[in-house]
């Protein structure tokens, strides 16, 4: 399974080691009054404070060397409303304790990304997302936040209530305030249906709009140096949860990673293996069908460590834009032997959700941990930021300000909400300086 960040005091790293820091508090709220009086204190004080989730992002959105503040001890559904059909979960709520907590009552989250490690306020902070074109990213899913300001303020927002607050909170990095709380829309509990394969990547290309047309949920990761990958298909169904179910949890968990880590760790120490390896990988992949609960089925167990660059793309420059990575990849000969994922998520209208206006296709680059990643995603992000690119907020690019503002129509709307909740940048650190382009502390 993946497991957390580690949460001590003076040393935290992220689940990938790309960011490391030395809080020197790490604060533990147990209630939102708790919260909102600690935050209250903090600001008064001139403290820096970031929230972690998991602290499963890549990037250093959370880095700090004063506060670090987790919602760990805020956890679980605390109300349910069945006419509107809706659940409010506590911020620091993990995926994989809401998924059995929402089957309990009969419901699930619409769709899900590919790991349930993320806390739920961490999830919707950086536009995470899943596959499947007839779903926006878990950030649509919600219909209130309850946030907590740098004043120690608690403020309610929906489309209804504060609605600028709640366009920019849904997804806003932990850049407005704590996210005590989060309403989501849920819909009834199913069970997906989900069928992976080899295929040859021209055939995929030549299918792919009936591919995402045809299946609630479609995927594709194609590796380097070969015409092949895995796809990836997933349908509701009223079928019975699969026999054998713990013997494809073991092959996914021991089998699977094991397999992955041993021909990462030949590639490390020999890296013009890299095609070679590739290759090996297609050669590994095999068909399987399984049905079993919707959250049991999105989330795949990542136990080999990596680095990971994502960008969106509008859905139509997906096929161009694959073809340029296959023709850099080729030319420049990166030693990588981790996949291309690549997934379609429906266009939305928050904010600073990287699908924001445009039906979208996610493109993912990952390099194995202990490897050198900066040339290879550097060669692919000059591709994606031609076709108008926007980089997953928890992902590693290079972004900055003046790229950001010209690719989110509501950038200023954005930044007006942000200074007005926290104008003295309580909730800021170097490292959001630079991507909000807001001024350092004097
Ligand atoms: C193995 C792996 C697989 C992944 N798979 C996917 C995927 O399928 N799809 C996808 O889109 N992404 C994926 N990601 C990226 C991941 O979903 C995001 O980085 C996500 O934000 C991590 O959630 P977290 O709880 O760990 O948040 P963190 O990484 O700890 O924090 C992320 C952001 O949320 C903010 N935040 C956290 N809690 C709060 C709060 N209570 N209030 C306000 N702000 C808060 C933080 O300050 C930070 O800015 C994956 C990452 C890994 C390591």
């Amino acid at each position: 399974m993946a497991k957390t960040s580690s949460l001590r005091i003076g040393r935290w790293h992220n689940w990938s080691g790309s960011v490391r820091g030395a809080p020197r508090e790490i604060a533990l709220p147990a209630s939102i009054d708790e919260l909102a009086q600690r935050v209250a204190e903090y600001g008064r004080a001139g403290r820096h404070v970031r929230v972690v989730g998991a602290g499963h992002s890549f990037t250093p959105l959370v880095q700090t060397d004063d506060v670090l503040m987790s919602l760990d001890k805020m956890q679980g559904i605390t109300a349910a409303d069945e006419t509107r059909g809706t659940v409010t979960v506590l911020g620091g709520t993990r995926l994989y304790r809401l998924g059995p907590d929402l089957l309990a009552r009969g419901v699930a989250q619409e769709n899900l990304g590919d790991i349930d490690q993320q806390s739920i306020a961490g999830a919707i902070s950086t536009s995470t997302h899943g596959t499947g074109v007839g779903f926006g990213s878990i950030a649509t899913q919600v219909a209130e936040i309850t946030l907590v300001t740098a004043s120690g303020d608690v403020v309610e927002c929906s489309a209804e209530r504060n609605p600028d607050i709640f366009q920019a909170a849904r997804v806003s990095a932990g850049t407005l305030g704590v996210i005590a709380a989060v309403t989501l829309r849920v819909v009834p509990a199913k069970r997906l249906h989900m069928q992976t394969r080899r295929e040859r990547l021209s055939h995929c290309l030549e299918h792919l709009e009936e591919y995402k047309r045809n299946n609630t949920h479609f995927e594709f990761f194609w590796f380097p140096y070969t015409d092949s990958g895995q796809a990836k298909f997933a349908n509701e169904t009223d079928a019975p949860v699969t026999k054998g179910s713990a013997w494809a949890t073991f092959n996914k968990i021991v089998l699977e990673n094991g397999a992955l880590w041993a021909l990462s760790e030949t590639c490390r120490f020999f890296p013009r293996t890299a095609p070679a390896i590739c290759k090996i990988s297609v050669g590994g992949i095999t068909a399987t069908d399984e049905v079993n609960d919707s959250y049991r089925l999105y989330a795949t167990p990542r136990a080999v460590r990596f680095q990971e660059m994502e960008y969106s793309v509008p859905a139509e420059s997906f096929p161009t834009v694959l073809d340029e990575i296959r023709t850099r990849i080729a030319k420049e000969r990166y030693r990588v032997n981790f996949p291309v994922e690549c997934r379609f998520v429906r266009g939305d209208d928050i904010w600073l959700s990287t699908a924001y206006g445009r039906d979208s296709a996610y493109i993912a680059v990952h390099m194995y941990r202990g490897m050198p990643y900066k040339g290879y995603f550097q060669g692919i992000e000059e591709i994606f930021t031609r076709y108008g690119g926007r980089p997953h907020w928890g992902k590693i690019h290079t972004r900055d300000a003046a790229y950001l503002s010209a690719h989110y129509p509501h950038w200023n709307d954005f930044q007006r909400v942000r200074a007005s909740l926290d104008p003295q940048g309580v909730f800021l650190n170097d490292y959001l300086r630079r991507l909000f382009g807001a001024e350092a502390p004097a």
